[in-house]
């Protein structure tokens, strides 16, 4: 019998992950004989679900073998190692057969849980009417994750190798030379992206938090992904991981023309011309203000976002934009933009002598300019068109502020970026 297992909602914010669960249950179904098909995949679903605080990932894979010894297995596995007493965490898995009818259900409700917000009871509800063996602990809010991860069609997607740490190291300081992250990276990019921040000084790739979780390397091919694994030195490696992901591939972007809304909890592309000149506020976070065909939003470039404020400083009242982000209390948090079409900016100068060629001073008030040297007067100030010192195209937040989701520019293939590295 083949099937998909699908888990979610297994770690908190002080450890595990609900990769590395996948991993030990992967072994632990091999040990029962049972073969798992390809590689597994990490999906992230919808990036600003209120009450995920962390990577909103779930994990599904192919599984050949005896459903009712995959499920005692898996159950097992997810009592002894889920993060059951943070009470944010609600474990969930699903058994789904590759010839359940679910399948054509899950498509969407997977896309529905990667751009919109899904409710418990349409994850019960295609449970109860495809008869969906599963687990439920607590609340079971992975149940909706569990589900998605199983669904989803990747039309595009992207790899990432999981290094994974000896659990006696675990909630410890992380051990690894960090240049040989930054060398890993020159011999590998573009084919691998966000391993470093090179502007930034920061290791992308090693996390911070106490999962289990060593270093991440994330990319379009297999053979670049293995050869930047071999490059980078670290602590002892006790599991490694491929998994097929949805990661870089701006999936939870909803384009404008598909709705006639923006709301919040939800991440658009949007066109929109600048109305407010952006301005910071305290801790460095900038804002603006566009207007767009559903009136005027808020946009924001906050702090940790770093050089990526200094291109939405330059914006300037007439600029036509495109931005791509989530939207919170109303306010898009910015991923990227594409600027495509500069206004002509012009600001009053005093005339210039057309004798001499210097600046004319004021002839006092209401009376004009005048050239001390020559006694040549004007009448008015002059317009004079100012110099942009910005370029249009595309521009994205640095490595370190990506979200997981986010497309980066590397990946895309528009003519004109700006990549940030
Ligand atoms: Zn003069």
């Amino acid at each position: 019998m083949r099937f998909w297992i699908g888990i979610d909602d297994t770690d908190s914010s002080k450890g595990m992950c609900t990769t590395y669960l996948s991993v030990i249950i992967m072994e632990e179904l091999e040990k029962a004989r049972m073969k798992v098909e390809g590689f597994p995949r990490l999906i992230r679903l919808n990036p600003t679900i209120p009450y995920k605080t962390r990577g909103n990932g779930a994990v599904s894979f192919l599984v050949k073998g005896d459903l009712q010894e995959a499920y005692e297995i898996t159950k097992n596995c997810m009592e002894t190692y889920s993060m059951l007493e943070d009470e944010k965490t609600n474990p969930g898995a699903v058994f789904v057969e590759v010839n359940n009818k679910a399948m054509n259900y899950l498509h969407n409700f997977a896309v529905k849980a990667v751009k919109d917000v899904v409710s418990m009871d349409q994850a019960l509800f295609i449970i109860g009417k495809f008869m969906i063996p599963h687990i439920k602990m607590k609340l079971g809010r992975g149940l909706i994750g569990a589900l998605a991860s199983v669904g989803l069609e990747l039309y595009d997607y992207t790899l990432e190798l999981l290094a994974y740490r000896k659990p006696e190291r675990f909630g410890t300081e992380r051990d690894y030379d960090k240049e040989s992250f930054f060398r890993a990276d020159s011999e590998t990019y573009p084919l691998t992206w966000d391993t470093v921040d090179w502007h930034n000084d920061v290791v992308v790739a090693v996390p911070s938090s106490p999962d289990p979780v060593l270093y991440g390397i994330r990319g379009d091919s297999l053979e670049a992904i293995e050869r930047a694994s071999k490059i980078v030195i670290t602590e002892e490696v006790d599991k490694r991981q491929f998994f097929i992901t949805n990661q870089g591939t701006d999936m939870h972007i909803i384009d404008e023309n598909e709705v006639n809304e923006v709301e919040n909890y939800h991440s658009y592309r949007l066109r929109g011309t600048v109305v407010e000149k952006p301005y910071d506020i305290e801790g460095g976070h900038v804002f603006f203000t566009i207007e767009t065909k559903f009136g005027r939003i808020k946009c924001a470039a906050f702090e940790p976002t770093k050089q990526f404020r200094d291109v939405i400083r330059k914006l300037e009242i007439g600029d036509l934009i495109d931005v791509y982000g989530s939207v919170k209390r109303e306010t898009v948090n910015l991923e990227k933009i594409n600027v495509l079409n500069l206004a002509e900016v012009y600001k009053m100068e005093n005339p210039t002598c057309p004798v001499c060629g210097k600046k004319m001073e004021s002839a006092g008030r209401g009376q004009g300019y005048r050239c001390r040297k020559c006694k040549t007067k004007a009448e008015d100030k002059i317009k004079v068109k100012v110099e942009r010192s910005i370029e249009e195209g595309f521009y994205e937040v640095p490595p370190c502020a990506r979200r997981h989701l986010s497309k980066p520019l590397v990946r895309m293939d528009v003519e004109k970026k700006h990549v940030f590295r």
